[in-house]
């Protein structure tokens, strides 16, 4: 790629620093493109006796898989491996590549990959990235079909030392099988922060960007080095000596600091007068609780429930949803645990729950709204789920995307009917669950004193708050300039909201990314907030934050943001406090 350094803006997908030599490869599916062969009239028989034994021979190679990864895989990874064997089986594929076979007499090999293209055509034609990522788990199942119908080794890519992988995408099969020992890291051209691949990349902690540059990864080669930088979605490319120097220490300082911050889970999290702030996590499937358990998280602040319903082998009905949340809630003990309702919509997209499509998606019929008005039998379903559940702790359920009190009063309604059903019904449920909102719009953030007359507490999403009062779509990066949760209008927002929770007594929790971020989670406490919520590896890091200030000084940071006019001014004057108290901290 010649030796200039680039230093490329990409999507932070999962998160770390990895630094070493590309190994570029094409996806595993993509074999050479069969010859258009056509057999004769007296092998047809054969010729699918040969596709049923490379069926069996692929079933066979994903239960092993799924079988010596075991213990690895959480339930949702595990559900790929159940997604692609069901697609071996599915009725309608299989029926189309026969019929190529036998009327058409193609040889098993083009038969795959006409019926592939033909169902990838039509997942394609619907703007849907649910579907545009269901359409590669065909091609990864049936690129491994036709492997073993060819006999061909997969492309597995051959690694002499630790290497980061650069490709154009990775199905979900070949991230899991990407051996941590020798890959550091990996870049893609495709796949959004919600694909499988970007779900497993971060379970097996290895730091991976998106969107990288089609021409970038054209002329990448094997002898360039590369920077990952998976917290601010950075790749570099030839490195000169001193940013590659830099960016080392940084990467050693980090997994330094980090085992000591780990040592520290039984602190208090308090500033240094004394303010508590209870520290949760943001979880998106049950199994999750004992890393956020072990990160020191009191309880969970957010499980976003939606990635059950956006799984391929169909949506979780109630006793499957009452089964996940008592599980959760039995681990979880005595602590609180905050169980976000169906937030389907935006970039979130499921084939399960949609009957429609949008041109504008995240200013559609997304989260409550979809509850409410289209999916009102998920959401009862849901509902019932939960308060059942509800019985076997401390549990506090809350709705997504509020935009005004009919909303809430509709909700209320509901879980009356709900409750009075599971009643007659004779089936034990608690009454005494806690309901809250979810401030993510700028209507509900300036309603909130009006809001406040019909919930137990609020719970602020800050990525969305700033996506609607920036007007910036949060996937874009061309606008990210602009996706500042700290700029003084969002926290004026913020401060509107914790005033009005205060004169009605109610809680304020905040559960965006801006509560993972050490230095802005110092304007939130210094704006009276107590409970933050976070993707559990940045527990620690806050935890030591808010033990280095006091909250006077906190107080005081808000004063002078909350005057700023610069949009940059009030990150800035946060990481001044943090650089004066934990200078550890900053940039990590
Ligand atoms: C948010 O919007 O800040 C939030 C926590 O919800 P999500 O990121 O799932 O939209
Ligand atoms: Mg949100």
């Amino acid at each position: 790629m010649g030796s200039l350094m680039q230093n490329i803006k990409v999507i932070a997908i999962s998160p770390g620093i990895a630094i070493g030599r590309v190994l570029r490869i094409q996806r595993l599916n993509r074999l050479a493109e069969p010859n258009a062969s056509t057999i004769p009239e007296e092998k047809v028989e054969s010729e699918i006796s040969r596709l049923h034994a490379a069926l069996e021979t692929t079933r066979k190679q994903l239960q092993e898989l799924r079988s010596t990864l075991g213990a690895k895989l959480s339930a949702e990874e595990s559900g790929i491996f159940d997604a692609h064997l069901l697609l071996l089986d599915d009725r309608m594929l299989l029926t189309d590549i026969e019929k190529h076979i036998r009327e058409e007499k193609n040889s098993a090999e083009f038969a795959i990959s006409r019926s592939t293209e033909h169902f990838i055509g039509v997942f394609s034609a619907i703007p849907d990235p649910y579907l545009q990522e269901r359409a590669a788990d065909l091609r990864d199942v049936t690129g491994r079909v036709m492997a073993n119908l060819t006999e061909e080794e997969v492309a597995r890519p051959s690694l002499d030392d630790r290497r980061i992988i650069v490709a154009d995408a990775l199905t979900p099969s070949e991230t899991v099988q990407l051996d941590c020992t020798k890959v550091l890291g990996f870049a893609v051209e495709t796949g959004s922060a919600t694909s499988h691949a970007a779900i497993l990349a971060r379970s097996m902690r290895l730091p991976a960007v998106s969107g990288l540059p089609h021409e970038v990864f054209d002329k990448l080669r094997s002898n360039d080095i590369v920077i990952i930088d998976g917290v601010a979605g950075r790749l570099i490319v030839n490195p000169d000596a001193r940013t590659e120097e830099a960016y080392r220490l940084k990467a050693a300082a980090a997994g330094k600091l980090i085992d000591e911050l780990g040592r520290e889970t039984e602190l208090t999290p308090e500033t240094t007068d004394g303010f508590k702030v209870e520290l949760a996590a943001n979880i998106d499937a049950a199994g999750q609780y004992a890393e956020a358990s072990k990160m020191g998280a009191y309880g969970i602040g957010l499980f976003r429930t939606e990635f059950m319903f956006m799984e391929q082998n169909g949506l979780p009905d109630e006793e499957a949803q009452y089964k996940c949340y008592r599980e959760l809630l039995i681990s979880a003990g005595e602590r609180p645990v905050t169980i976000r309702t169906l937030d389907i919509g935006a970039d979130k997209v499921s084939g399960n729950v949609y009957r429609f499509t949008e041109v504008n998606p995240a200013l559609g019929l997304r989260g409550i709204r979809l509850c409410l008005y289209e999916r009102r039998d998920l959401f009862t379903t849901q509902l019932r789920a939960l308060f059942r559940a509800g019985v076997s702790g401390d549990l506090r359920v809350m709705v997504p995307m509020v935009s005004s009190v009919q909303e809430l009063i509709e909700c209320r309604e509901l879980i009356r009917q709900v409750q009075n059903q599971l009643a007659q019904e004779n089936l034990e449920f608690s009454s005494r669950v806690l309901f809250g909102a979810m401030i993510e719009t700028p209507a509900a953030a300036l309603s909130a004193g009006d809001l406040a007359e019909y919930v137990d507490f609020f719970s602020i999403g800050t990525n969305d708050l700033v996506q609607y009062t920036m007007a910036i779509d949060r996937l874009n990066e061309r606008v990210s300039y602009l996706n500042r949760a700290a700029s003084p209008a969002v926290l004026r927002l913020i401060r509107h909201c914790v005033e009005c929770a205060e004169r009605k007594g109610i809680p304020v929790a905040v559960c965006g990314q801006m509560a993972a971020d050490p230095a802005a989670a110092l304007l939130l406490v210094g704006m009276g907030i107590q409970e933050l919520s976070m993707a559990s590896p940045a527990i620690p890091l806050v935890r030591r934050a808010i033990r280095s200030v006091s909250m006077f000084d906190a107080e005081q940071l808000v004063e002078r943001a909350l005057r700023a006019t610069d949009d940059d001014e009030p990150m800035k004057l946060a990481e001044e406090l943090l650089q004066k108290h934990a200078p550890e901290l900053i940039d990590l």
